[in-house]
């Protein structure tokens, strides 16, 4: 049925969640509906619930059906509105970075509460993707310097726009991270999210990931899992200065392999994390 042009947020949020629901859920099909009417008409939550009286264009009307079909194929939300929120800003995404996540969020979140105090920190951020990690410390924490890597010249692109947009002065650097090396106790902070999902667990991804997410951000071989992982804490080990800290996203499955490969490079004052979900998702360890 076509959505009618004299409408209201509240009627308009309805239909379009009703022509969702049976592909993504009431609850997901509603929070997908709130970011597509924001993203693409400016409507806000607040509006829907105030009801507000709407009139809709040709052009709305089109962008929205267009929209819709997008998200029926599965799609995501993100790439049918051009961004995706992490840590309260918006991060422009596209097929060539992976759509920052929660989990990721919470990564920042520790990073940021435990070193906003020194007067000068330098961190390096590997397999930047979006950029959304280094350029939200660099705002939450202005005394800490941030760089990004990437091997993919299409995500440093994003990266740096996202960075300009955004106000952040992030130094960006195409490097392949299994071949890299980093200069002395160059850094204080390291961090990274590298890809972490093995291969094995591909069918137990929905299409919206596996067919719109860069699988070059996302997956290793099963026959070694945690290859970037050990690369990093290698190279963090003497990349650190003396006193400096290296935090990972992990793989839930990995929780003590990570543990046990800090140990096993002497890593001190390791701690695991888990997310909002229970799950083992982070860890960090200090040189020193
Ligand atoms: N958390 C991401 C996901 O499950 C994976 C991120 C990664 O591989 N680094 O889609």
């Amino acid at each position: 049925m076509p959505i009618p042009a004299i409408t209201s947020a509240d009627k308009l949020f309805t239909e379009v969640a009703n022509q969702l629901i049976l592909i993504y859920g009431a609850n997901e099909a509603q929070s997908i509906t709130d970011y597509l009417l924001e993203g693409t008409l400016a409507v806000t939550a607040k509006e829907r619930l105030a009801k507000k009286p709407l009139e809709l264009s040709d052009f709305d009307l089109d962008v929205l059906e267009e929209a819709v079909k997008r998200l029926k194929n599965e799609e995501p939300v993100q790439h049918v509105v051009g961004y995706g929120w992490f840590y309260g800003r918006k991060f422009q995404v596209n097929k060539e970075v992976l759509i920052p996540r929660p989990e990721t969020e919470e990564l920042v979140h520790w990073i940021v509460n435990s070193h906003e105090k020194p007067d000068r920190a330098k961190l390096l951020d590997i397999g930047t993707g979006s950029g959304c990690i280094p350029i939200t410390i660099s705002l939450e924490a202005p005394n800490i310097q941030c760089e990004g890597w990437d091997i993919s010249e299409a995500a440093l692109k994003t990266a740096s726009e996202n960075a300009t947009k955004l106000g952040a002065e992030v130094h960006f650097k195409q490097v392949n991270v299994l071949e890299a090396m980093i200069d002395k106790g160059a850094f204080d902070i390291i961090v990274s999210n590298p890809p972490y999902v093995r291969d094995s667990e591909k069918p137990l991804m929905s299409k919206n990931v596996l067919a719109f997410d860069p699988g070059l951000a996302l997956f290793v071989g099963d026959d070694d899992p945690l290859i970037f992982y050990r690369k990093i804490a290698g190279l963090a080990r003497t990349g650190l200065k003396n006193g400096g800290w290296l935090y990972f996203e992990i793989n839930e499955a990995f929780g003590k392999e990570m543990k046990d490969l800090l140990d096993s490079l002497s890593y001190s004052n390791i701690e695991l994390r888990q997310d909002i979900n229970g799950k083992d998702r982070m860890i960090r360890g200090r040189v020193g």
